[in-house]
């Protein structure tokens, strides 16, 4: 079945140009022209491509209230050059990756392929279908939820991800590089800083002692180590 794909644009010949290469490449696109059309359309697509100016209610609020009805669609939104700011609060209000308009097609269709790429990645194998747990804790990585040392935790599509690749990689060194390829793509997460703060909230959420990790090692300039069974003494900031 085709993935079905809404790009919500008010400036008809760029969302015409979008809707036709994502045709070409065989997809089924549909355009809205504004937020309020986008809020009443999102839930029969696979993947929204959102821009962030928009008359009426902007792309960056838009996302927020699909993103407060509990969906996680993926998003990719498309923001001004330069608007640093854009982007940032666009990923932050629950965007996936972005793209700095003026853009080429080409790369636009690179992004759509990448996040549907991720999106299979994490729905199948294994670890989607059961929990993982270790050391007491449980993940379930269908619902999002999963239990730590201080009690529930409700996990964002990125931080699953990033525990699904290293809980795959059980045991072994997985570099910056294979993290960011798999969770984020090219454009979104350039620095690796931001893989350093997601292992650190992994911790918060499931360590015993979050600065005595016994589950997420860090090996600096190599990368990050999971092992289920607590291991005491490993890694950089053992
Ligand atoms: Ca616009």
């Amino acid at each position: 079945m085709k993935r079905r794909i809404l790009v919500v644009e008010d400036e008809a010949h760029i969302a015409d140009g979008i809707r036709i290469n994502l045709d070409l490449e065989g997809y089924e696109a549909q355009i809205a022209p504004d937020g309020p059309t986008a809020l009443e359309m999102y839930r029969d697509f696979d993947l929204i491509v959102l821009d962030v100016m928009l008359p009426g209610i902007d792309g960056l609020m838009v996302c927020a209230r699909i993103r407060a009805e509990g969906s996680r669609v993926p998003i990719l939104f498309l923001t001004a050059r330069d608007a640093d700011n854009d982007r940032i609060a666009g990923l932050e209000a629950g965007g996936d990756d972005y793209l700095t308009k003026p853009f080429n097609l080409r790369e636009l269709l690179l992004r759509v392929r990448g996040m549907f790429r991720r999106l299979e990645w994490y729905e199948s194998g294994r670890l989607a279908r059961e929990r993982l747990e270790f050391g007491g804790c449980r993940v379930n990585f269908r619902t999002y939820e999963g239990h730590g040392p201080r009690g529930p935790v409700e996990l964002t599509p990125k931080e699953l991800m990033l525990l699904k690749l290293l809980a795959e990689h059980e045991g072994e060194v997985v570099t910056r590089d294979q993290i960011l390829d798999a969770v984020w793509g090219y454009g979104a997460f350039p620095t690796t800083r931001t893989v350093d703060n997601f292992i650190l909230r992994l911790r918060k959420y499931f360590e015993p002692e979050p600065r005595q990790p016994v589950h997420f090692h860090a090996y600096r300039g190599a990368g990050y180590k999971f092992t289920g069974t607590p291991q005491v003494g490993e890694g950089e900031d053992a």
